[in-house]
């Protein structure tokens, strides 16, 4: 049996194969590619190469293709290089976007974690400044999709901008920039299979972008600073694996009906919503996030608590609480996500690890948290 069943694949996918040797392979060739000699040639043209297998994976052209160092960068290098002052983001988006721009006015989500499109069509009518729309693809805690196609919709009849964080949505459904008409768009390459520390930013041709910093004339002068390039070979060879994308749809439901049928009461968040295939996110009431996470651990199964977790701590998660979701019951969700790799032993393993948490649970007092949980 492997050491552990990984089901935190919205944190970060395993290398696959391909972007391992793709890896490899551009190490050993070395070289940089600004460099006019062979060598410099020989790494340009593998940067070349990963660009047309990313532009690929949604259907952008390469010279819309920026390469950076992962998501967060990404969506910093939009919501700044777009250069408009007024900004709405929603409720539910990543720390990289609502950080990057604090004073950005927030539009809430319903109870399912899907964006309130009536919010959004009084705020874009409340003022004659052209705004950027910041809407994420699909959310990382719940899987949740959102209506970015109607974002667009409204957005264009005010003349807004529109930012697309799709950092959990490429790779697990098939994403056109043309069909989902954004003009901005950010990827990472951990989430599909590639490295850490490597993403990508499309910037649709003619919308306006003006890079955050100084330097050499990389990137067509839209990203300064010398390329990653084993790093941008991995999410080339990444993004062509993924294919039409994520099949492990029928994993989730089977998963989710037996965690159910083990805990009646238990909670999927974003369930009656569009979700993408791979994502749980689940509370077994009563019990810490913290405490379902390391008993799981004990038992050889990697999931995440649903609240964002950054150095080791546990915060509260702003996306159940932009759902209404009570701090009792967000204090007890965990997401589990499935990924390229994932199989039929990992979900039993994960079923039964939670199965005999939840018996020991219900058996002692020592696991119960129901005052701790109503505290926090
Ligand atoms: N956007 C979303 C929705 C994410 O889930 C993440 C990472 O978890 C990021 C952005 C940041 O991506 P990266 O880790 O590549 O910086």
């Amino acid at each position: 049996m492997p050491a552990f069943a990984y089901l935190d694949h919205n944190a970060t996918s395993p290398l696959r194969p391909a972007a391992f040797d793709a890896m490899v392979e551009a190490l050993r060739a070395g070289g940089n590619p600004s460099s006019v000699h062979g060598a410099g040639r020989r790494a340009r043209a593998i940067v070349d190469k990963a660009r047309r297998e990313v532009a690929s994976l949604v259907g952008a052209r390469t010279t819309e293709t920026i390469f950076t160092s992962g998501g967060t960068e990404a969506n910093n290098l939009a919501l700044a290089g777009a250069g408009r002052r007024r900004v709405l983001v929603s409720a539910i988006e990543h720390d990289s976007v609502r950080r990057a721009v604090p004073h950005a006015e927030v539009l809430p989500v319903d109870s399912e974690g899907i964006l309130d499109l009536a919010a959004l069509e009084r705020a874009l009518a409340a003022s004659a400044e052209p705004a950027l729309v910041s809407v994420m693809l699909a959310n990382n805690e719940t899987g949740v999709l959102q209506p970015v196609a109607e974002v667009v919709r409204l957005a264009r009849t005010s003349g807004a901008l529109i930012h697309c964080d799709g950092v959990q949505g490429a790779g697990k459904v098939r994403v056109d920039l043309q069909g989902l008409g954004v003009d901005y768009l950010s990827l990472s390459a951990h989430k599909i299979g590639g490295p850490t520390g490597v993403g990508a930013l499309v910037v649709r041709s003619g919308v306006p972008y003006s890079p955050d910093r100084r330097g050499g004339g990389q990137e067509s002068n839209r990203r300064a600073g010398t390329e990653n390039v084993s790093g941008i070979a991995g999410f080339g060879a990444a993004a062509t694996e993924v294919g039409v994308g994520l099949d492990v749809g029928v994993l989730r439901d089977r998963l989710e009906l037996s965690l159910a049928q083990i805990a009646p009461e238990a909670k999927v968040f974003g369930v009656r919503a569009p979700r993408v295939c791979n994502t749980t996110c689940i509370s077994m009431p009563a019990v810490l996030a913290e405490t379902q996470v390391m008993a799981l651990d004990l038992a050889g199964v990697c999931v995440s608590s649903g609240a964002a977790c950054s150095s080791g701590k546990v915060q509260r998660s702003s996306v159940l609480e932009a759902m209404g979701v009570p701090v009792a019951e967000a204090s007890c969700a965990i997401r589990i996500s499935l990924g390229w790799n994932t199989n039929d032993t990992d979900i039993e393993r994960l079923i039964t690890a939670w199965q005999n948490l939840y018996i020991r649970v219900r058996k002692s007092d020592i696991f119960r948290t129901g005052s701790r949980a109503r505290a926090a």
